[in-house]
């Protein structure tokens, strides 16, 4: 995992593999760039800097870009408006609504619609390629099928959004929604890395039957996958902290990165059409297209889940008491 010359001096061949978006019309990068901590979600980033970072995976490839009002509350879609400006049309945008704060939902088909105007004005464009229903387990799952999802489709049809999706963390409702009512996309997180795979038990199925694109977030588990490790307001316990110190300690010992080996694990994975993974230096678009270039021996994967393996497959409790997966204890 060396870096090469061409790095070194600030630019990557355009060497991506793109992936069709479910049944859409959207070949996006199987290296997405998640713009969430463009709003300093993980900590204080530079503008500049990030700004900088949008282009050089731009230049390199990464066409797939992912943000919400929810992120640094509109701080990272005004961000990524600016990065983006001039240069939209290389990139398919998505963005989301229904989340607004850290307790603030608002799933009406009213907010929904002023929500999408507002998004494209902070983004500086008319249209976004996929519109999503931002953690949908925090709302009424009735509401979101009947109102939600209908006022979705009457501004895609108004031509503002090309395509729509759901997006969340327990599976169970994710699958709920997707049964009843017709979606483009599904955007799940920290269901399918090292740590954990029961997307693929529990959702991939039902994305098949309805021809429906998965995008895959969080293939470092929010943090947790890197040596820097997760901040403070990630939901999982200790221990599942811990054990990702543990296998970030063991791959600097075999003398690899185990950012790069985790994100490796999940490019593989074919039946997702782009993971997505937060970035906002130029450092992490560089170390991220070189894991994508990267091969990892199936042994050392192999050795690193046996690191996770007493905390792999732990699932926390997110959105309504009745929209909850149920939790995976660790004893
Ligand atoms: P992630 O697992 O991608 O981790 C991001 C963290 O890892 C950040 O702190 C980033 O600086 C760091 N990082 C990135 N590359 C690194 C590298 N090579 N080495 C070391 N550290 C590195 O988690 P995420 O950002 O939450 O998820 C990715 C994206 O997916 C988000 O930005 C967002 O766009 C999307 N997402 C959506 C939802 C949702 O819709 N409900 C939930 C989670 C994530």
């Amino acid at each position: 995992m060396n870096q090469s010359h061409e790095e070194e001096n600030g630019q990557l061949g355009n060497q991506m593999e793109y992936r069709r978006l479910g049944q859409t019309d959207l070949e996006v990068s199987v290296v997405g760039f998640g713009a969430s901590p463009l709003g300093d979600v993980f900590r204080r980033t530079d503008p500049l800097e990030s700004h900088i970072a949008v282009h050089r995976a731009i230049d390199s490839g990464i066409n797939f870009f992912d943000v919400s009002p929810y992120y640094g509350l509109t701080l990272a879609e005004e961000r990524l408006g600016e990065a983006l400006d001039g240069r939209r049309t290389e990139v398919v945008l998505a963005t989301k609504c229904g989340r607004y704060g850290l307790d603030e939902f608002d799933f009406s088909a009213r907010r929904v619609t002023e929500s999408l105007d507002e998004s494209l004005t902070r983004l500086r464009t008319d249209y976004v390629d996929l519109f999503q229903a931002h953690d949908v387990e925090f709302g009424n799952v009735q509401q979101v099928i009947e109102e939600t999802i209908p006022a979705m489709r009457r501004l895609q049809e108004q031509g503002k959004a090309r395509f729509i999706g759901i997006t969340g963390y327990p599976l169970k409702t994710l699958v709920q929604i997707a049964e009843a009512i017709p979606v483009d996309t599904i955007l799940t997180y920290c269901r399918y890395n090292l740590m954990i795979n029961d997307m693929d038990t529990i959702l991939m199925p039902v994305a098949h039957k309805h021809g429906i694109g998965v995008i895959n977030a969080s293939g470092l588990h929010m943090g947790i996958l890197t040596d820097r490790g997760a901040p403070d307001w990630h939901p999982a316990p200790r221990e599942v902290h811990d054990a990702g110190k543990r296998a970030a300690v063991f791959c600097r010992q075999q003398g690899v990165d185990l950012p790069q080996v985790a994100l490796r694990y999940c490019f593989d994975h074919t039946g997702v059409a782009s993971t997505l993974v937060g970035m906002s230096t130029r450092n992490h678009v560089s170390k991220n297209l070189e894991a994508f270039r990267s091969r990892v021996s199936p042994e050392l994967v192999s050795q690193v889940r046996t690191i996770l393996a007493p905390v792999s497959n732990y699932v926390w409790a997110s959105g309504r008491p009745e929209n909850r997966d149920s939790t995976y204890s660790l004893s």
